[in-house]
This record gives C-alpha cells, structure tokens and sequence, in this order.
C-alpha cells in the first residue's frame, strides 16, 4: 500500500490509517506514512471544513 498524500510505500513507516464518517457509514480514507501526510492530505482536501469525525493529528 501506499501513502494517500504522497505516494511512499508504507512499508518503510509505521502507516497511519484513517476511517471517516460519512452518511453514518465508516469508509476508508487512505493510509498516510505519518501523521504530518495525514495533516497535509486534511488541509488539502479540506476535510475539517466538513462533517467528517473530529480526529486531531495532535491527539
Ligand atoms: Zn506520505
């Protein structure tokens, strides 16, 4: 598998991965290699402008 923001092979990292809520259905969102991928692909896909669950990279 690979990193949903950049592309890296997972398996060189210890992989973050991500569900969403969405229409009260869990789905995947992607893996990330870690958490600063996982930060940009939320910004950049504007995911905390909506309804999708409350997950904090800062944790
Ligand atoms: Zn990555």
């Amino acid at each position: 598998m690979e990193c949903t923001y950049c592309g890296s092979d997972l398996s060189a990292y210890e992989p973050v991965y991500v569900e969403e809520t969405g229409g009260g259905e869990r789905v995947s969102a992607g893996g990330f290699c870690n958490y600063a991928c996982l930060s940009a692909h939320i910004e950049t896909e504007g995911l905390t402008d909506g309804d999708a669950c409350a997950w904090s990279p800062d944790g």
